[in-house]
């Protein structure tokens, strides 16, 4: 079936027996595949020993780098102790310590952690924490979920139902049950620089919804400053904390998807924390185990925790649990992180590497006849593209954002295309000159590809 013919063992093996995620096989048999064997810091190295920054952090996890010794010696030393003990009504020593290390990131607010071992999990458990705790309260009307335009929180049924990422899940939409959608704000910045903003009509429609439907809503759930999925989609500071009292106004739970924003990514352990606000859950994934291993946890209040508390017979055991919840493994490696990342975060690395992104994006792309958007926010960014005149769009076949990437990996990089966009998401530890190159080798790749693809655009 593949017509870029297999060149290696491994490249047959994958040709015959692979099926990627998030992937058209058939595009992907048709091109070169990548085979990578090995990391060093912000670097990923193939099996011909070429280097490719890693502008993705292996699609968003990556915090201190590949193959960091400080992590690897916490791995190794939990490995020597126990690789997998089951949270089931059992307990483990590391799973206490990181949840009071994680009880921190709220000052103790969220004293509660329900560990599981990936975003969409972290996210269904919230959903159904919340939906039990109503129904707890004898408010079984309660069980509504409002969320924003553009909201991705997994692929599962219950986050694709939350969601509206109709490209990624319309085809399941007949499964799925209904949730409010309120629009998102009109927010673009890069560098510091507002291009764009406009967010009252946006939190009116969001109290339009609670002032009509709140007895019969459970939960807000949002991706706090930037819904990533949705290609990198800003909020502005203050968004968050209007939300949130609007959730508190009328009574409605606040569920914030940090899955991507924490650890880092925006400058700060979380994003809530930034605005100074306190969700009923917290949920987090990605960078949780710094890249290293599945983790994921969903922190809540003692108030939530109790209304569940009871004789068996009652009825409020929260029924759910994953066979690897809360792995030894992947909990040492998150404690070691966080002791790392602390401190780059208080010296202000992060602040610099943010605003040197920035500029390096808004310096290459502001004025490139083929960049229509571009936007960033902490280590994220994002450029979108379109032909020169602006009033046509490119085939969807054409794949500009896809060719892109492919071809920055002949300058050294590694980063993933949203349709006609690139998204910047570089590991939390990346380095001022590989900031340069990141930025760089995108510049190259998009000097290289679009401009050939000018005379293909539709009226
Ligand atoms: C990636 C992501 C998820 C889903 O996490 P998985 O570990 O892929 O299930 C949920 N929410 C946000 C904001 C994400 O970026």
């Amino acid at each position: 079936m593949p017509s870029a013919d297999p060149i290696t063992p491994i490249d047959a093996s994958d040709c015959k027996h692979a099926w990627h995620p998030f992937t058209q096989m058939q595009e992907y048999f048709s091109n070169p595949r990548l085979h990578l064997v090995k990391g060093e810091g912000s670097w990923l190295i193939d099996a011909e020993g070429n280097r490719y920054l890693d502008g993705n952090a292996s699609v968003w996890t990556n915090v201190h780098g590949h193959n960091d010794p400080d992590l690897n010696a916490a791995l190794k030393a939990q490995l020597e102790q126990v690789a997998h003990v089951t949270l089931l009504g059992l307990n483990h020593r590391v799973a206490s310590e990181l949840a009071e290390d994680l009880a921190s990131l709220t000052d103790g607010a969220l004293p509660r952690c329900f560990f599981t071992d990936n975003g969409s999990n972290a996210i269904e458990v919230a959903l159904k924490l919340s939906f039990q705790y109503w129904q707890l309260m004898g408010r079984e009307e309660k069980r509504g979920v409002i969320s924003m335009r553009g909201a991705y929180h997994g692929d599962t049924f219950g986050t694709m139902s939350v969601g509206d990422s109709s490209g990624f899940h319309q085809r399941f939409t007949p499964w799925l049950f209904h949730s409010k959608i309120f629009s998102a704000p009109s927010h673009v910045e890069c560098a510091g620089q507002v291009q764009a903003s406009e967010v009252q009509s946006s939190l009116q429609e969001l109290e339009k919804i609670l002032q009509n439907e709140s007895s019969r809503i459970a939960c807000l759930i949002l991706e706090p400053r930037v819904q990533g999925a949705a290609g990198m989609r800003q909020q502005p500071q203050g968004f968050l904390k209007s939300a949130a009292l609007l959730c508190q106004k009328y009574q409605v739970h606040l569920i914030l998807d940090e899955v991507f924003t924490g650890f880092g990514r925006l400058g700060s352990l979380t994003a809530a924390e930034q605005e100074g606000v306190v969700p009923d859950f917290l949920c987090l994934a990605k960078g949780l185990a710094a890249g290293y291993l599945p983790l994921a946890a969903t922190l809540t209040r003692e108030s939530i925790f109790s209304a569940f508390q009871g004789h068996f017979s009652e009825g409020k055991t929260f029924f759910h649990g994953h066979t690897f919840s809360g792995n030894p493994l992947a909990c040492a490696v998150a404690r070691a992180s966080l002791k790392k990342l602390r401190p780059m975060i208080q010296s202000g690395q992060l602040t610099e590497s943010a605003s040197l992104l920035g500029r390096e994006i808004s310096q290459n792309f502001a004025t490139h006849p083929q960049v229509c958007g571009y936007r960033q926010l902490g280590l994220t960014a994002a450029i979108d593209f379109s032909p020169a005149d602006r009033r046509r769009h490119w085939p969807v076949d054409l794949r500009a954002g896809y060719q892109v990437s492919l071809l920055a990996r002949k300058h050294g990089l590694i980063i993933r295309p949203l349709a006609d966009s690139i998204l910047f998401v570089p590991p939390i530890a990346i380095k001022p000159d590989e900031i340069r190159h990141l930025v760089k080798a995108v510049r190259l790749a998009v000097d290289e590809v679009l401009p050939k693809l000018e005379v293909h655009s539709l009226s």
